[in-house]
């Protein structure tokens, strides 16, 4: 062919190689961290909680809101008045904690329910007392002994209760470590009950929750992609609509209330009731209380009621459920217990948990590295030992199996020394990285190379958990979140 032009090969516009993927990447503090398989597109209808879920407080100042209601209560009660003067460290407790309220103490334990850490007051307990005290006998954290701490709620009382044991101890005073426990709870839960917390959270939202500046379009995103919403609190009404109002009040202009975002509301739930028997759903109108009988409706306020009925008349299945929820008894384990919802948990310690991370992953790296030339070591121990003792059986040596001997000894003796310093250098390690996660108590889900037994409750009931809701806004709502791979000690 005649005219034919020769070929040429075309520049191309874009370099070869592989793209930066790192741009594609959600940052990691706004991730969705997955325990469990779960397909968005098989989700129909997504819960939340408000209270530290939809709501995130402020818990330094919840905190010291908390303690000073609290201590002024106790001081009435016949408490010294120069409890009221302590200094209190809002950063002492966490949550998973354990209280002791035979000997006043605070507990971490790892997932096999061992007791790991102690504070007495504000003064950690020594090794051996842990193990005299706790590793005798099998713990029942269930039983009236103990306490757990599993709210973010509930830990001022741990701030008031261990300082308050400091103080008193400190004046050489003599205390009931059972009643110090009542009394403090006694007195907070008097303050949420006559309405003193809500109040004072009411009277200025600003300083208490942080509101969210992406919460309404993380919620309209799941809107938009069919899914139905609905809110269930244990909150009274009044507070959960300022609150509320507080949150998404004005916040997008297809929505002219808070209440346009959901398809269902109800509240003073009374979880974890809820999900086992709890009373009859009610509807509020105004300040009366009516019966339920039709399906629900959209804009009207429920109040009470239980997972079977709201199943029924919200004509659902359980799978098709997604709860997004903050605590883990009221909100994961019992709604996985008791239906097939499935549930997302809000954990916002996980800022500071993955910034910790971050911060000793050298310091780990040298922790596994160490692990690992311990154990070759060890098994170079073992060959020499063996060896030893094969030579020392000869009672009548010759030069070159004495030499031998004298060898293999010099090579226990050195291997001995280098475990040693290994274990010295690995202790320190740990402590550095306990330090760089939680001043008291180092990570809140993990312990030494365990999970704690409050990461190991994560793991167990939140199929994923996220450090705020509105994480949810960078994926899909079609999303199939995927776990990882389980691996066993002999897979790795
Ligand atoms: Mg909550």
């Amino acid at each position: 062919m005649g005219g034919s032009r020769p070929i040429r090969q075309l520049p191309l516009p874009i370099p070869l190689g592989a793209p930066d993927s790192s741009i594609a990447r959600i940052p990691k503090p706004d991730r969705v961290w997955v325990t469990r398989s779960l397909k968005m597109t098989s989700i129909g209808w997504v819960g939340f909680d408000m209270d530290y879920t939809l709501a995130i407080y402020d818990q330094g100042r919840m905190d010291s809101l908390s303690v000073d209601t609290t201590i002024e209560r106790l001081v009435k009660r016949g408490y010294p008045s120069y409890l009221a003067k302590l200094d209190y460290d809002y950063r002492f407790p966490i949550r998973g904690l354990l209280v002791d309220k035979r000997y006043g103490h605070t507990l971490k334990m790892n997932r096999f329910k061992v007791v790991r850490k102690v504070w007495h007051g504000m003064k950690q307990l020594p090794k051996e007392t842990i193990r005299e005290l706790y590793h005798q006998r099998r713990i029942r954290p269930e039983s009236s002994r103990y306490h757990w701490i599993d709210t973010l709620f509930s830990l001022s009382e741990v701030t008031a209760y261990a300082a308050i044991i400091e103080a008193l101890e400190r004046r050489g005073e003599h205390v009931d470590f059972g009643r110090l426990f009542r009394d403090v709870r006694e007195s907070i839960d008097e303050a949420h009950r006559d309405g003193t917390i809500y109040k004072q959270v009411l009277a200025d939202p600003a300083r208490y929750i942080y509101r969210d500046p992406h919460l309404a379009e993380t919620l309209h995103k799941l809107r938009s992609a069919g899914k139905k919403l609905f809110l269930l609190t244990n909150s009274p009404w009044s507070y959960t609509d300022s609150v509320m109002r507080y949150l998404l009040g004005a916040a997008m202009q297809e929505y002219p209330s808070w209440r346009h975002y959901f398809d269902v509301v109800i509240v003073a739930a009374q979880k974890p009731t809820w999900f086992r028997e709890g009373r009859p759903l009610m509807e509020r109108d105004g300040a009366v209380l009516k019966d339920v009988h039709g399906p629900l409706e959209r804009g009207k306020i429920y109040e009470g009621g239980n997972l079977r009925e709201f199943e029924r008349l919200c004509e659902l299945p359980g799978s098709s459920v997604l709860y997004v929820g903050d605590h883990i008894y009221g909100d994961m384990l019992r709604s996985k217990k008791e239906s097939t919802w499935r549930t997302a948990m809000v954990i916002q310690e996980l800022d500071a948990e993955l910034e910790a991370h971050e911060r000793s992953m050298h310091d780990m790296a040298r922790q596994r590295q160490l692990s690992e030339t311990r154990e070759n070591l060890e098994d170079e121990l073992r060959f020499y030992q063996a060896r030893f003792k094969e030579l020392a059986k000869n009672d009548t040596p010759d030069l070159e199996a004495q030499t031998e001997l004298t060898r293999t000894k010099r090579s226990i003796e050195g291997i001995r020394g280098e475990l040693r310093s290994i274990e010295g250098e690995y202790t320190r390690l740990r402590e550095l990285v306990d330090r760089s996660f939680h001043p008291y108590w180092g990570s809140l889900l993990k312990q030494d190379n365990e999970l704690s037994i409050f990461g190991l409750q994560v793991e167990t009931y939140a199929d994923v958990y996220m450090r705020r809701v509105t994480s949810l806004r960078h994926y899909s709502p079609m999303q199939f979140f995927r776990s990882p791979h389980d691996l066993m000690p002999h897979e790795l």
